[in-house]
C-alpha cells in the first residue's frame, strides 16, 4: 500500500527540510510550507555530531559540513576580566568524537539542507502557514492562511517548539511545556573589536552565562542564557529584558549589548522542553522540537530533529505506506532517546548557570576535569556521541 497523494510538511527548518529531502528521494511528493518569508541569514552557533552527523553522512552532506570554516580553535572559559582559566582545543573535542564534528550556525545547516531540497525539486512555499486542518480518516483537508485549501495524504508538523500543527491537532502548548527556568537570546554583530581571538569564549556569572563566537575578523555571534521568571515578554521589549539581566555584567557581557544595533535579539525564547504522550494522531505526525524539544542544554536538538526525519522516512518505506504502523515504529525507536536527553538537559539546567550558592573554585575544577583529554570521550559517550541510528540500516 503506497502513500496515495501529496505529503505536507509544515516548517522549512532542520527537521522539515531533512524529511522533505528523504521523502523526495524515496519517490514521494512533499510540499513544504514555511511561515518565514525566506531562509534565515543569521543564526546561533551549534555543535553538530552524533546522530545528526550520522544522518548527514547517510544523506551525503558531510562534505558540505566540513567545508564550513569559522576561526574557532578552542573553547575557553574566562573570568570577569577576560583571563582564561580553562582552554580546550577544538581538535581535542573533534578527536573525542571520532573527527565527526563541526561547529556551525543553525542557518548554515538550514541552507545546506535547502540546497539539497532545491536540487531535488522539492516544492517549498515561504510566507505560508496552515490555518486549519481536518483529518477525515481518508485525507487531511488543509486550509492555508492565504485562504487556499487542498487535500493531503499525510501532514507533518516540523514547525519547532511553538508548533502550529501541534496546536491545531493536540491543543494548547501549555499541556506539554516544561520550563527550565531560563531564557536564551542570541545576537550578531557585523563588526566588533572585542578581544575574543580565535576561540569560543564562555563567561559565567551568578544567574547569567554568555558565549561568544567569532565568525571571521569582524563578525561576532553571542548567545546569552539567564535565569528569569517565566513571563510574557512582548516583541519590542526583548532586548530590554536581556539588558536588564546583564546590567553590570563582567568582561564584555554588558558592552556587547551596548554595541548591538538591532532592535531585537536575532533569537529570543524561553528554555522550554516539549514532552507529549503521543507524537502522532491519525494522518498527522510531529517531529523535531515540535514534539520533543530538548533545549540548547542538550546540545543535540538538531541531531534528534534529523534522526526523527530519517526514522519516519525509513519506516514509511519499510511499512510500504502503512502510515499508522510507520508512526508507531518511529515513536518506539526515538521516544526513549529523546526522553533520556530531556532528563539529562533538565538535570543540567539546575547547574549550567551558576547560582548564588555555587562555589566558583568547584565549578572550575569540574570544568577542567570534564574537558580533560582522558575524561572527555566518556562524557561525550554518556551524552550523545553515539548515534541513535547505530545498527539501523
Ligand atoms: C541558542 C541555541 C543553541 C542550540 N545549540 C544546539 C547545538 O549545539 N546542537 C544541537 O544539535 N542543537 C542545538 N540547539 C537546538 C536546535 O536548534 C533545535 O533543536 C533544532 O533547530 C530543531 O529543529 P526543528 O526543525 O525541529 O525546529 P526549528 O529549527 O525551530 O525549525 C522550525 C521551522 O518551522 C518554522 N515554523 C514555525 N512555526 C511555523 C508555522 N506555524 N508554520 C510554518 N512554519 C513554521 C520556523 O520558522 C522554522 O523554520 C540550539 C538551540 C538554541 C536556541
Amino acid at each position: 500500500m503506497a502513500i496515495d497523494g501529496k505529503i505536507l510538511i509544515s516548517g522549512a527548518g532542520i527537521a522539515g527540510l531533512t524529511l522533505a529531502v528523504l521523502l523526495k528521494e524515496h519517490g514521494h511528493d512533499p510540499l513544504v510550507v514555511e511561515q518565514d518569508a525566506a531562509l534565515p541569514s543569521e543564526g546561533y552557533m551549534m555543535d553538530f555530531f552524533g546522530s545528526g552527523w550520522d544522518v548527514a553522512q547517510r544523506m551525503g552532506l558531510t562534505g558540505a559540513l566540513r567545508s564550513l570554516r569559522y576561526p574557532i580553535d578552542a573553547l575557553q572559559f574566562v573570568d570577569d576580566s577576560g583571563v582564561i582559566y580553562a582552554s580546550v582545543p577544538i581538535a581535542r573535542v573533534a578527536r573525542a568524537l571520532g573527527e565527526n564534528y563541526v561547529y556551525l550556525r543553525r542557518s548554515d545547516l538550514v541552507r545546506i539542507l535547502h540546497e539539497r531540497a532545491q536540487s531535488l525539486g522539492v516544492e517549498i512555499r515561504f510566507g505560508t502557514e496552515i490555518a486549519e486542518l481536518d483529518d477525515t480518516g481518508e485525507r487531511v483537508h488543509v486550509t492555508f492562511d492565504d485562504g487556499s485549501a487542498r487535500d493531503f495524504a499525510l501532514v507533518f508538523g516540523a514547525d519547532g517548539v511553538h508548533s502550529g500543527v501541534r496546536h491545531l491537532v493536540f491543543g494548547d502548548e501549555s499541556q506539554f511545556a516544561r520550563y527550565l527556568g531560563a531564557y536564551v537570546a542570541a545576537f550578531h554583530l557585523a563588526e566588533h573589536d572585542f578581544p575574543v581571538g580565535r576561540a569560543m569564549k564562555l563567561h559565567e556569572e551568578t544567574d547569567r552565562v554568555a558565549a561568544y563566537y567569532p565568525l571571521d575578523d569582524k563578525r561576532l555571534d553571542a548567545t546569552y542564557v539567564f535565569r528569569h521568571d517565566e513571563v510574557d515578554v512582548p516583541r519590542g521589549e526583548r532586548l530590554a529584558v536581556v539588558q536588564e539581566a546583564y546590567a553590570g555584567a563582567g568582561w564584555i557581557g554588558e558592552k556587547m549589548l551596548d554595541a548591538y544595533h538591532g532592535s531585537e535579539p536575532i533569537f529570543f525564547d524561553t528554555l522550554t522542553q516539549i514532552a507529549m504522550p503521543r507524537w502522532s494522531r491519525g494522518r498527522v505526525a510531529l517531529l523535531g522540537d515540535a514534539c520533543g524539544c530538548l533545549t540548547l542544554l542538550a546540545g543535540q536538538g538538531s541531531h534528534m530533529a534529523m534522526a526523527g526525519a530519517y526514522v519516519i522516512a525509513r519506516e514509511l518505506e519499510r511499512y510500504n505506506g502503512n502510515y499508522a504502523a510507520a508512526f508507531t515504529a518511529y515513536e518506539a525507536k526515538l521516544r526513549p532517546a529523546v526522553a533520556k536527553r530531556q532528563e539529562d538537559a533538565a538535570t543540567f539546567a539546575k547547574v549550567f548557570i551558576p547560582s548564588a550558592h555555587s562555589r566558583p573554585w568547584l565549578r572550575r575544577l569540574v570544568i577542567k576535569v570534564i574537558f580533560s583529554p582522558l575524561v572527555m570521550p566518556f562524557v561525550f559517550k554518556a551524552f550523545g556521541a553515539k548515534s541513535v541510528l547505530e545498527g539501523y540500516s
